[in-house]
């Protein structure tokens, strides 16, 4: 079945482009925390221990989002974009649609 390589790739490129720049503005908002747990009293300050906990645990996330985008924008210049990384069957274009990222079919993933 072929699909619109240039749809994807510009979807790709657009993903990756909003997860660099809210790593970016989180790694800012990271250091305003660690900056301020001088000042703040005990519970305010586990409370921002906390919230940065989660944030270091969203920015994991977003890293790990953005090596996938990255990997499918390789495959998209390679020409193996489409196809299952396990068994080699074209993966879905629905399944495409919904997560351009993913790199296996529907029976592999599981
Ligand atoms: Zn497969």
């Amino acid at each position: 079945m072929p699909l619109d390589e240039k749809v994807f790739l510009k979807r790709l490129e657009e993903k990756k482009l909003t997860l660099k720049n809210l790593i970016v503005s989180a790694k800012n908002s990271t250091e305003v925390v660690e900056l301020d747990q001088t000042k703040i009293g005990r519970l305010s300050r586990m409370d921002a221990i906390q919230r940065q906990s989660m944030a270091i645990e969203m920015e994991r996330r977003r890293e790990v989002d953005l090596r996938r985008i990255e990997a499918a924008i390789e495959r998209l210049k390679s020409g193996d974009f489409g196809c299952c990384i396990t068994c080699d069957e074209e993966i879905p274009l629905k399944r495409l649609e919904f997560d351009p990222a993913c790199t296996t079919c529907v029976a592999c993933a599981k």
